[in-house]
């Protein structure tokens, strides 16, 4: 493997921007960006293991467990697992002062999905192979790089296995983290490794706002009742005056109805409907403007059928339920973490990309708390769907420059 660290070193000092060469020298910090690039099928292989345990949001507690197992194997210490299931381990550094390093043991499927990962070539396929299975895979690589290379920081490190970042379980483990945790004044800043591209550093959070809208009515034979209001139709109403809201394509804003469930059957006119909607802004004052005329369009559909089936004497019932609140923000492009991974990203050979996205990252940026999402490494597509894959295409760049963005930040004083 002589060769092999020879060409990285040459690729770390070669295409670095910001090249701090003192570090990418220091011999500690080479032997463990050499040893995770000689990891990278052990870390392919522990993906795939983490991979096939399934753990949709809201039960995570398998994979936490196994988790909890590999954090104890690689040494960290005072392991546990807290309230909401996130799976914590600390190592040690010579200040209080904690930085955090996660990544999310949910996975966007419904109980009973079939995790078994298959291969085609080199493109591994399953769901959760990408997201966030590489992120666990590359967090737990890291440990040990640090482990196997003796790298003393200044920061203490938080690896945080963390469940809710998912759909519905809007963000949870991360808000008690940096909310609720015993520790949390102590939580200097925050990484999350998320999705593949080493070179896309997400420094903003989108704001998200989603609602279950629920519709009930007194239901009845389709001919005999014919006459009453019918939650579907009614459902039907108001999606239709949602698909016709005006968003601005600047800042970006969008609504989406993403579920629709309701009825027992043909031949009845049904009792309850209920839709699911997902809105999101990057500006909080475009979030609030979409969500009024959501409320709007909803009420008008429901009165609207309300109104066609007065004659009836019988109305419908409307319920609109915010379950999900996730707030927009963006750390400072200026903030030493942002320029830590941007220098990272550059001495590993990428383009640094700042973004915006809907991640875990969201809670700390929005208590102010310098945070970032980058890639785990190697190239995926199909996020939650069915057909998600995973190439693992050099993918050790991804927890190097996940490392050397902490690195980097640890030593800047
Ligand atoms: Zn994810």
């Amino acid at each position: 493997m002589r060769l092999a660290g020879a060409v990285l070193l040459a690729t770390l000092a070669g295409s670095s921007a910001f090249a701090d060469d003192a570090l990418l020298q220091r011999p500690d910090v080479v032997q463990a960006l050499r040893w995770l690039e000689k990891a990278h099928e052990k870390t392919v292989a522990a993906q795939i293991v983490i991979s096939e345990i399934p753990s949709p949001t809201f039960h995570e507690g398998e994979k936490a467990k196994y988790l909890a197992e590999e954090f104890r194997r690689l040494g960290l210490t005072d392991i546990s697992i807290d309230k909401p299931g996130n799976v914590l381990g600390w190592r040690k550094g010579a200040l209080d002062d904690t930085f955090v390093m996660a990544a999310h043991t949910d996975i966007s499927f419904a109980v009973g999905v079939d995790t078994r990962v298959r291969k085609e070539g080199i493109r591994l396929l399953g769901p959760g192979i990408g997201d966030d299975s590489r992120g666990l895979a590359a967090l737990l690589a890291i440990v040990e790089s640090l482990k196997e290379a003796k790298i003393a920081t200044r920061h203490s490190l938080l690896f945080v296995a963390n469940v809710g970042e998912e759909g519905l379980g809007d963000l949870n483990g991360v808000r008690y983290l940096f909310k609720e945790s015993a520790f949390r004044d102590r939580l200097k800043a925050f990484i999350s490794i998320d999705g593949a591209d080493p070179g896309r550093i997400v420094t903003g959070g989108t704001g998200v706002k989603r609602y279950r809208v629920t519709l009930k009515g007194p239901g009845g034979h389709s001919y005999g009742n014919f006459g009453r209001p019918s939650p579907i139709h009614a459902a039907a109403r108001a999606i239709d005056r949602i698909a016709d809201m005006e968003a601005p394509l600047r800042p970006k804003t969008t609504f989406n109805v993403g579920r629709i469930e309701g009825g027992t059957a043909v031949n009845a006119i049904a009792e309850e409907c209920a839709f699911e909607v997902d809105l999101r802004s990057v500006d909080p004052g475009n979030l609030d403007r979409i969500e009024a005329k959501l409320f709007e369009a909803v009420r008008l559909g429901v009165e609207a059928e309300n109104q066609a089936r007065a004659a009836s004497k019988t109305s419908l019932t409307l319920d609109m339920k915010l379950v999900s609140n996730r707030p927009a923000g963006e750390t400072s492009h200026s903030s030493p973490i942002v320029q830590a991974a941007m220098w990272a990203a550059g001495a590993t050979g990428f383009k640094p990309e700042l973004d915006f996205s809907s991640t875990d990252s969201n809670i700390p940026i929005s208590m102010g708390v310098p945070a970032v999402t980058m890639g785990g490494g190697g190239v995926s597509g199909n996020a939650h769907s069915l057909a998600e894959w995973y190439e693992p295409t050099r993918a050790w760049l991804g927890p190097q420059t996940v490392l050397l963005t902490f690195l980097e930040f640890d030593s800047r004083r």
